[in-house]
């Protein structure tokens, strides 16, 4: 895998040699311009997402739900969604957020190409059925050996036109591999890193806006109030959002189970 920068075509400088999955010596490079970090040829991908070393992700289940807290307030509150749309999430993996955004009372499907739906069989996103209002991608970025085309491709599927998503960001120089957990060299599927300006500059490349605040990463092609994002993705905001959106929009906890009993039957 030669060449530029897969955001901004910039060049790319070799800055440390880490051991991935315990024996495969991966040099990895950074981009001079926008600081996009990235594993060198990740040939052992196939291998590291063995179902194995995905029982690692003790995280899965406490990330998910305080993301959904904070999709919450943001969906409602920055983004003025009413419930009336439909959302995607993108790479939904299990299914985890699409059920707990559809316990929230937001329209959510779900998509991956690379994993099964167990918790919301039924809610595959098809695009016959319209396009979303917006599109989330969780943990997936750092995944990615072209985030650029996946944008692109995200954005077209769903029709959205504002991807929120997360991703650990990193500052200044790229950090040592013994400093910073997310390289997670030991299951080899961390692949490739930002900063705010390689994601300023991924917006830039795209014609749409880049905001971010406590950890959640919008671009829209709207602008939006990155104040108002601050406070609705805050501490206290997202810990009431929810239960204020589920009142609000109607859960869709209950009309969801009688769906599925009505197909069962
Ligand atoms: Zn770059
Ligand atoms: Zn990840």
């Amino acid at each position: 895998m030669d060449g530029g920068c897969p955001v901004c075509s910039g060049s790319m400088t070799h800055c440390f040699s880490a051991e991935v999955l315990g024996k495969y010596q991966a040099d990895y490079e950074v981009c001079g311009a926008c600081g996009f970090l990235r594993a060198r040829d990740p040939h052992w991908l196939e291998e590291a997402y063995s179902s194995a070393i995905a029982a690692a992700d003790t995280g899965l289940v406490a990330r998910n739900f305080a993301v959904a807290c904070k999709l919450a307030g943001v969906l409602y509150l920055a983004l003025g969604e009413r419930g009336q749309g439909r959302y995607l999430d993108a790479a939904g993996g299990y299914g985890m957020l699409t059920r707990l955004m559809r316990d929230f009372g937001f329209d959510f499907y779900w998509a991956d190409k690379y994993c099964s739906n167990v918790l919301v069989p039924g809610f595959e996103y098809r695009q016959e059925d319209g396009p979303c209002n917006a599109v989330t991608a969780i943990e997936v970025f750092e995944h990615l050996t072209d985030p650029v085309a996946f944008v692109a491709e995200t954005l077209k599927l769903s029709g959205a036109r504002t991807l929120i998503f997360t991703t650990e960001l990193y500052e200044g120089d790229p950090p040592r591999p013994d400093a910073w957990w997310y390289y997670t060299f030991a299951t080899g599927q961390h692949i490739g890193f930002f900063k705010h300006r390689t994601l300023e500059t991924l917006a830039e490349k795209m014609g749409l806006h880049f905001s971010s605040a406590n950890g959640i990463h919008i671009l829209s092609a709207q602008r939006i109030n990155e104040r108002l994002l601050r406070v609705v993705t805050g501490r206290w905001v997202s810990r009431i959002a929810p239960l204020f959106v589920r009142r609000a929009l109607g859960s869709k906890t209950m009309s969801d189970h009688q769906l599925m009993l009505q197909r069962i039957g």
